[in-house]
């Protein structure tokens, strides 16, 4: 019989270096791992393809979306745009034994972990608030206000570390993949004899 998938959820600060964390996990971690991609109303950053980082999308898509129950949970982040974890995406890949990975803010992780009592989660974050703010300049992706927004954000955010099973504090990307890799696998040796 075709091994039961697990939900995955990944949260964290804003500039924590989640993507990087998920791509290398997904690239490196020897489980059949996928990423759910989030239906979104901001627009596609430079470098971005439709369908890959997200499933770009009008407001009005959105709402139908979310009308039509299309989501397994969906929030405004950072108070301007929408995003959408798409439920039939995840329910598939579960079905076909895939670890599928919700890359998705606090408000919807804790919406998920109430849906989905089995759901692994993992709250990454880079240790300091003067960390955080280097790496988000560093990115250059943000004006000022943005970053200064995305820095309250994220200390509203490490309130609900503990509601997390697993704090990851990504000091150096692959020793943080390593210790995501490692935490799954020993969950999938559990679930086997269990
Ligand atoms: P960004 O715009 O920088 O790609 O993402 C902004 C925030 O939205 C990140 O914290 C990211 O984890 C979160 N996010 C991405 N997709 C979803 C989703 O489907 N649902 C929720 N609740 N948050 C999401």
């Amino acid at each position: 019989m075709q091994d039961p998938g697990r939900l995955i959820i990944l949260s964290g600060p804003s500039g924590a270096g989640k993507s990087t964390v998920v791509r290398e996990l997904i690239a490196t971690c020897p489980l059949p791992l996928e990423l759910s991609v989030s239906a979104t109303t901001r627009a596609a950053r430079t470098g971005e393809i439709d369908g890959r980082e997200y499933h770009f999308v009008s407001s009005e898509e959105f709402a139908a979306m979310r009308g039509r129950g299309e989501f397994l949970e969906c929030k405004e982040v950072f108070g301007r745009h929408w995003y959408g974890t798409p439920v039939a995406q995840v329910d598939e890949g579960l079905r076909a034994g895939k670890w599928m990975i919700l890359e998705i803010d606090v408000q919807g992780a804790l919406s998920v972990m109430e849906q989905r009592r089995d759901a692994l989660s993992f709250f990454v974050h880079p240790g300091t608030r003067e960390e955080l703010e280097k790496r988000l300049r560093r990115r250059g992706t943000d004006d000022e206000a943005s970053i200064q927004r995305r820095l309250e954000v994220a200390e509203v955010e490490l309130t609900a570390l503990s509601c997390y099973q697993f704090e990851i504090i990504n000091r150096q990307v692959d020793l943080a993949v390593e210790e995501i890799c490692r935490w799954l696998k020993q969950n999938a040796e559990g679930a086997k004899h269990a």
